[in-house]
């Protein structure tokens, strides 16, 4: 479908390589061209964004106005209030700066945006529509949609602001409506602070930044679930592109000789490990699916499948922490109410649904599921490969065979214990649910009394 295009202007600012030409318009020249609207979706953010600095670039070239538009969804992957919140507040804070700096005009929709994009294009006039790259199924499927309903005038461009080498490459007023956010079932978080100031604090600020004082022990520290603040804490940004993995890695280099240990591993894992998420994604349309995974895991796991289990949950006995384990149940709980489970937890985490559940094809949709509806950074690329590595062995090798996992990679509770202080970690995570209940208590005690007084 995509192709390199005459219509590119081939002095744009950005690389050709990033852009993909979905559809091209019979584009009319001189005074007959319309505005460029850009259709933010992955890449929530003003700074570093490709894809809006191609927006505006053509629009310069063109002479035509441009715009922002931005979809929200009415379901969007089971997204729950956790993420719509800290999406939403990202883009408020992104409404503000865009107002006031670029004075872009930024219109937000609510529905079917293979409907409300095409209608705007339509009411705007527009010749040209920019957007975000995304390897997820629906998305893909969304974008054919919206070049068969726009008009043959228009062009359709897709941008990758999200990899640092594109994954094709490499192989008026604004409502935002508390609607969407209906049904708390996954309350909002508020330790992490959405929006792109506090993306760039969180990567290099002077208080606590990670770049600025907390890289020198990524390298030792960053599989020890207790010590949290060893990670970046980058994902829920890279997630809603509230901050660009190019400039997260731009800046790491800069100071590579100060920890080169450090920047290296932190770079395999930003570039290497989340670039071949998308890559999985956008070239096996599987890719949370058993049938995704390679022919020699398949094998194993199916040969597997029916062997005995100590102990099989439901859903909703995992989905609540009721398992023997009070490990795994700290890892689940952390999730549940913190909202970001330890990097090294995730592996443990979905590697014992596989052992606990009544095989491959259960274990991968349940933890899909749980990751999903509770990490702030859940449907994510990542979250898709992260259970496809844990549970079908993607990006991985096989080991030794045994029980159940056949030749899939194994974790157990020993070896946790062997790595870290397991009864710490567990401890940990008691107070953070305690303290996140307080709060939550607290804050639902001051919404009552607020009523009151009205
Ligand atoms: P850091 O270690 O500081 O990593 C920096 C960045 O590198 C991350 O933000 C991420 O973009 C990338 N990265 C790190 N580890 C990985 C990895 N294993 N695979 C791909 N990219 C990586 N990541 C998500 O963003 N969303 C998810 O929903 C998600 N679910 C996961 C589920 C399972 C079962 C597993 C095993 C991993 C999952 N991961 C997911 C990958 C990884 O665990 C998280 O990216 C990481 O814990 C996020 O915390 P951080 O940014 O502080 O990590």
């Amino acid at each position: 479908m995509a192709s390199p295009s005459s219509a590119l202007n081939k002095s744009s600012m950005v690389q050709q390589g990033r852009i993909r030409v979905l559809k091209e318009g019979s584009t009319p020249s001189g005074r007959d061209a319309g505005p460029v609207v850009y259709w933010m979706f992955r890449d929530q953010r003003l700074r570093d964004n490709w894809a809006l600095i191609h927006a505006v670039d053509q629009a310069n070239k063109a002479n035509v106005p441009v715009a922002i538009a931005f979809n929200l969804f009415d379901q969007f992957l089971g997204a729950k209030a956790r993420q719509l919140g800290f999406m939403l507040r990202g883009l408020r804070l992104l409404h503000r700066d865009l107002e006031q700096t670029l004075q872009i005009p930024f219109f937000l929709f609510q529905g079917e945006a293979i409907e409300t994009i095409p209608n705007f294009l339509r009411e705007y006039g527009a010749s040209l529509l920019v957007t975000d790259f995304s390897p997820l199924r629906e998305v893909q499927k969304w974008k054919e949609e919206i070049c068969k309903r726009v008009g043959k005038k228009v062009s359709l461009h897709e941008v990758d602001a999200h990899n640092i080498v594109p994954t094709w490459v490499a192989s008026e007023k604004l409502e935002y409506s508390a609607r969407t956010i209906r049904g708390a079932e996954v309350p909002e978080i508020k330790w992490c602070e959405s929006g792109e100031n506090a993306a760039v604090e969180i990567l290099m600020g002077s208080k606590n930044g990670f770049l600025t004082k907390r890289l020198k022990n990524y390298s030792t520290d960053r599989n020890n679930p207790l010590k949290p603040g060893a990670l970046s804490g980058l994902s829920p940004y890279l997630h809603f592109g509230q901050i660009s993995a190019q400039r997260c890695a731009l800046e790491a280099k800069k100071i590579q000789k100060n920890c080169p240990q450090a920047v290296d591993v932190f770079l395999e894992e930003l570039i290497v490990r989340r670039e071949l998420a998308d890559n999985f994604c956008f070239y096996q349309p599987r890719y949370n699916s058993l049938q995704g995974a390679w022919e020699w895991a398949r094998k194993t796991l199916m040969d597997h499948a029916s062997d005995k289990r100590e102990h099989i949950y439901t859903k909703e006995q995992l989905e609540n922490a009721q398992t023997a384990d009070p490990l795994w149940n700290a890892s689940q709980l952390e999730m549940v109410h913190y909202g970001k489970m330890h990097g090294f937890m995730r592996m443990y985490w979905a590697k014992k649904i596989l052992e606990w559940t009544r095989g491959p094809e259960e274990a991968l949709a349940i933890s899909i599921y749980l990751n999903d509806k509770y990490e702030i950074d859940g449907r994510d690329p990542n979250g898709y490969v992260g259970c496809m590595w844990s549970i079908c062995g993607v990006h991985d090798q096989g080991w030794q065979e045994r029980q159940i996992f056949g030749k899939i990679r194994y974790m157990n509770y020993a070896g946790c214990k062997r790595k870290f202080d397991v009864d710490g970690y567990i401890a940990y995570v008691k107070r953070l649910v305690t303290e996140t209940k307080k709060r939550k208590a607290e804050s639902s005690l001051g919404k009552e009394a607020k009523e009151l007084r009205v």
